[in-house]
Formats: structure tokens, sequence, C-alpha cells
């Protein structure tokens, strides 16, 4: 049984060793906390109740700061393990884990020292505990927490908010289920406004772990008697209350020794009216017996539930360090491979975009099937065709000899004219198809989990994609615009050769057929008009049709061919060398260059951290506890 006290205190120093303090601010944000689950004995009480002398009392020994205002600033964590007679007694501290203190006002001077470390001369508290381990004969194997008294005002030079900080660390602690109380009161002042009695009944109100103590039973007033208190009338607890008389400061002042004392207090147990019935449960030795074994049976109970959180634990860090990832390598080959290794997840994640297995890709048929037919249907061709806008192409092109049968020059004008207009909707696309490919790296570098955590890398593979992109828009913009010219530098004679009011026309120059109901339909759709007057409005009308036949040919073309230029150019490229450009830059980077390139969000990287070290306790934790239990 002994060695399950030892057994959480080397599971406690390897929490603070390791930065568990059961706090869930800071770096520790998120983390499991061991330290938490641990059972402890917390010391709590008001200021001068007579905290530091019990401990002493347990020690035998003189080791705490005195003084007034706020001593106790920071836990202290106090782990007696007790050695053969005869051997000799020390301290150590975890954080001067070579040093072993035989003289222990050098422990009151270190504690001191170390108090003010942390929190500095401005006499703040923290969270943060000291380790001390009392090797001796003279003590019970027992671990408590020293907290800072409970106390209602600041002093000088302390800010104003310690009052409410000491209640809020003292909380913390007391809190927990697994934590025993050891509430200090004073026997000198009414039970009623005992801070430490108040506390532990608000949180464990049916006292089941709550060790009431009774100082100063020797300075209660003549006539007067704690047994009330200690037989448990005033106040219920499901263990028995101890009384203890500590050294008075008079005693302290003339050094008495501790084990003298410890003697005097069982003198005066045995020898006074009131408690002699009690002198065998009353006193600090009696008490620190109780609790070392009420911590055991606790520790015992809890260590299955322990056990289990532990490798519930260790999973969910596991888990989390895979999802984080391992730290990068340090030499150049082996971050080049893993850059190129990175780009090609993400390629593998942009494609897919594409091909589908992921959205986004659809939207380039989007652009194909919605977006470019309805701009081609937009184009102003109803203005550009309108009979005075032919007239005057007409007539400029004629020049000062109008036309004498066909206005071949008018006609090419007018289709040239027109065919110009098919730039806008081709650039368009272009750039609707751009907008979507880059849309798409975007979101594939946002979905590539490999490169979460590095946030260089990602600006710089968008930052070529975007470029790369950038050039086969252009190139895109190019071919495009280069289909619409070659419309325009050659027209389809076949058309007209086929235009059956034309044929009619150099059939019939009379104009027989002064209706023209009997044509068919023009390939535009447009029926073809009489030939009445060759300079009339009709006249005019028909050449406009006949544009405007020719121009929604072209317009079907291109809405066919527009697309296969944009997919050719773009898409394709997009999809067979969007990278090729940034990996011929990456293999030309050098060590340091490379390894910029791999910089983490430094959260990450401390995170990293936090979670390896916090693994690295729970499994510590672990072993310690296989080890007690294939020992026993
Ligand atoms: P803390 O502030 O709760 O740590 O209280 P201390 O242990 O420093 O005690 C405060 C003062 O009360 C000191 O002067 C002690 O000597 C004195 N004191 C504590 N316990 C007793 C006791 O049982 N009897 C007497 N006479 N004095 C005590
Ligand atoms: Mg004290």
């Amino acid at each position: 049984m002994e060695n399950l006290i030892g057994l959480v205190n080397r599971i406690q120093k390897a929490c603070t060793a390791l930065g568990d303090h059961g706090d869930t601010e800071g770096s520790g944000i998120g983390l499991p906390t061991l330290w938490e689950a641990l059972p402890s004995v917390a010391v709590v009480g008001g200021q001068s109740s007579g905290k530091s002398s019990v401990l002493e009392s347990f020690v035998g020994r003189d080791f705490l700061p005195r003084g007034s205002g706020i001593v106790t600033r920071r836990p202290l964590v106090l782990q007696l393990h007790k050695i053969d007679e005869g051997q000799v007694e020390y301290a150590e501290f975890l954080h001067l884990p070579k040093r072993r203190f035989t003289d222990f006002s050098l422990v009151r001077k270190e504690i001191e020292d170390e108090t003010d470390r942390l929190t500095g001369r401005t006499k703040q508290i923290s969270i943060q505990p000291i380790h001390l381990s009392i090797y001796s004969p003279n003590v019970v194997n027992l671990t408590l927490i020293d907290l800072p008294g409970l106390t209602k005002v600041a002093v000088e030079g302390q800010p104003d908010s310690i009052v409410q900080d000491i209640e809020t660390m003292v909380r913390s602690y007391v809190e927990k289920p697994n934590c025993i109380i050891l509430a200090i009161s004073p026997a000198n002042q009414d039970i009623a406004t005992s801070d430490a009695m108040k506390l532990a009944k608000e949180v464990d109100p049916n006292g089941e772990r709550t060790f009431g103590v009774l100082t100063k039973l020797d300075l209660m007033d003549k006539g007067t008697n704690a047994l009330d208190v200690l037989e448990g009338r005033s106040f219920r607890l499901q263990h028995p209350w101890v009384g203890v008389v500590n050294r008075s400061q008079a005693d302290i002042n003339k050094n008495v020794d501790m084990i003298l004392s410890r003697r005097k207090e069982r003198e005066y147990f045995a020898t006074s009216p009131d408690y002699s019935h009690l002198a065998s449960k009353m006193g600090s030795e009696y008490l620190a017996k109780l609790l070392s074994q009420n911590l055991e049976s606790v520790i015992k109970s809890r260590i299955p539930s322990i056990t289990s959180l532990i490798s519930k634990t260790i999973d969910e860090l596991e888990a989390e360090m895979n999802q984080i990832g391992r730290p990068i390598a340090v030499d150049a080959g082996a971050q080049l491979y893993t850059i190129l290794d990175l780009c090609r997840a993400f390629d593998r994640v942009f494609k897919e975009h594409l091909d589908g297995g992921r959205p986004g890709g659809d939207r380039i048929y989007g652009v194909f099937d919605n977006q470019l037919p309805a701009a081609l249907k937009k184009l102003p061709f109803d203005r550009y065709l309108s009979l005075q806008n032919v007239k005057k192409v007409v007539s400029e092109a004629d020049g000062y000899q109008p036309h004498l049968i066909a206005p071949e020059q008018g006609y090419r004008r007018l289709i040239e004219g027109g065919l110009s207009y098919f730039r806008g909707p081709a650039e368009a696309s272009v750039d609707a198809v751009h907008l979507v490919l880059k849309e798409l790296v975007r979101k594939s570098i946002g979905e590539t989990q490999e490169l979460r955590r590095f946030p260089t890398l990602q600006a710089e593979l968008a930052a070529a994609s975007y470029e790369a992109l950038e050039r086969f828009r252009e190139d895109s913009r190019k071919t495009a615009l280069r289909l619409v010219d070659m419309e325009a530098s050659y027209l389809t004679v076949e058309f007209f050769r086929k235009l059956p009011q034309e044929v009619e026309r150099v059939n019939n120059p009379q104009g027989s057929n002064p209706t023209g109901n009997n044509n068919p339909p023009g390939p535009g759709g447009n029926p073809a008009a009489p030939v009445i007057d060759r300079f009339g409005d009709g006249h005019f009308r028909r050449i406009g049709a006949n544009v405007s036949a020719y121009i929604s040919m072209v317009s079907d073309t291109l809405r066919n061919t527009i697309p296969k230029a944009v997919v050719y150019c773009q898409v394709r490229e997009a999809k067979r060398s969007l990278l090729n450009h940034f990996y011929t830059q990456v293999g030309k980077k050098e060590g340091d260059q490379l390894a910029k390139l791999l910089d983490e969000d430094p959260a990450l990287m401390e995170r990293r951290v936090q979670c390896a070290k916090r693994l690295e306790l729970y499994k510590s934790a672990k072993d310690e506890i296989d080890s007690v239990s294939w020992s026993r």
C-alpha cells in the first residue's frame, strides 16, 4: 500500500516537470490534464489560522516562510517520504534536482526565492506549484498542497485583485472531487466565521472529503472549550474533527524545537480536563496518520479510473499528434521531397475538382452552356443591322460609285463589323473560366489536409498557381480572339452562293416576281425580300437579313469552338502543367530557402510541443502505474 502515495508523488512531479498544472489557459488550452485527476490533500484556511504551523508539525521542522501579508503565493506541493530511523533527513526541490538540503532554514529561503522568481516583487500569485520533497524518519508518507491563505484585503504593494485571485485558485483545487480538503480554523474564533469551513461547505456540502482541523485550542478563553466542534455538533463532517496545539509565536521566537513541541502537544491533550477523553484522536501526529491513511485509500479507489483515463487520453493525444503531423526533416533533400509531396497532394485535390469527385468543375461547363450562349444572344445585332445602319455602311463602302449588282464591299464591311462583336463574349468566357480555375486553386489549397500546417508554402503555391493560370488565360484569350478574327478573315463563300434571292436576282434581273412570296426562307430563317428596287428599302433590308443570317451561322460555330479553345488552353493546361514552373523554381532553391517554404504556423508548432509533452506525461504515468501493479 505504501508505494501508492509514492506513485502519485512521481506522477505529480512529472505533471509539474511537463507543464501540467491543471490550468487550461495559456499554452495549455484544451489539453487534457492529469493533475486534476490525481487525488491530493489541499490545505485551506484563513490567514494566520495556523496552516503553516500544522504543516511544520507534520514535518517536525521549521521550514516555511513567515511574515505578515500573503506569504504563500504559489501552491507548495509538499511530499513527505518516511525513511528509516538513523538515515539522514533532507529536503529536495523539483526545480533543483541535484541539491539536497539538510539545513531547513535554507529550504525556507529557497521557497521564498522560488516564489519570487515567478511572481516577481509585485507579490502576484501564480498557479504553477513549487514541489518540495522531504525525506525524514519523523514523517508519515503524505502529500499535501499548501495554498495561499484566504484573505479579505490586499496589503501594500499587492493588486486588489489578489483577494479574488486567491479565492479562485483555492477553489480550483478544492472543487475537484479527488481533492481531500484539510480545512483549518482557529479555535479562538467563532467557527461560524471560518473561511475554511465556508469554502468547504460550498464545494463539499456533505462533508465527505473534508477534514476539519481546529488550531489554537490553547488560546481559547479560560472557561470555554471547543468540544461542540470537536465532537461534531457544530459542524457535521463524515470524518472526525481533529484539534491541534501548535507552537505559539513566543515558542517560535524562542526557537522551540519542533520535536519538543510535538511532545508538549501530546501532554496538553493528555492532561487537559476538557479533551483528555479524546487524547488518542487529537494532535498533529494523529492528524498526519489519519490523512495518510485516507489519502492511500482514496488513491487506491481511484487507480482504476485514472488508468482508464490515461489510456483514453493517450489515444486522443496520439490522434491529435497524427493530425498535426510530424516535425519537418532538417536536411534539404528530405525537405524538397516533402515539398514535392505536398504539391502533389494539392495537385490531386485540384484535379479532383476539375474531373469530378469534388464540386466546382461543373461551373466551367456552366460558362459554356449558359454564360456564353446568353452573351452571344445579347449582342446588339438588331441595332447594328438596322435599315439605317446597313444603308450607311453600304453607301460608305460604295464610295462615289454605288454598287451595280450586289454591294460586295458593303457586305464585307457589314460582316466584319458584326463579327468584331464576338470578341467580347470570347474574352468574357476566357475570364469566367479563369475565375473558376482560380477559385478551385484556392479551395484545393484549403482542402489539402497535409498543407494546413504550412502557411508559407500555401501562399507560394497559390501565387505560383495564379501566375500559371494568368499565362494560360493570356494564351487562351489570344486563341479565342484568333477564332473570331479567322471568321472575319475568310468568309464562307458557299453561304452566299446558296442565297436563294441572290440566285433569283441573277436569273431574273427584271424583277418578274414582285411579291417574292414564293421564295424559300433564307438560311437565317428570314424570308427573302422581293426584288423591286435595287436601291429601295427592300434591297437594304435584304442585305441586312443576309448579313444577319451569316452572323448567326458564325455565332453557332463560335458557340462550339470558343469552349474548345478555352478548355484546350486553360483547363487542359491547368491539369497538365499548373505547377511545372513552380517545380523548376523549387528545384533551384537552397537548403534554408526550402526550410522557409516549410515554415509552420508558430501556434501549430507550439501546439505540437505541448501535445508531445502532455503525451510524454501520460505515457510516463502509465509506466509508473504499470510498474506498481507488477510489483504488488
Ligand atoms: P498561517 O498564516 O495560516 O500559515 O498561520 P501560521 O501557522 O503562520 O500561524 C499564525 C500565528 O499563529 C503564528 O504566530 C503561530 O505561532 C500562531 N499559532 C498557530 N497555531 C497555534 C496554536 O495552536 N497555538 C498557539 N498558541 N499559537 C498558534
Ligand atoms: Mg502560512
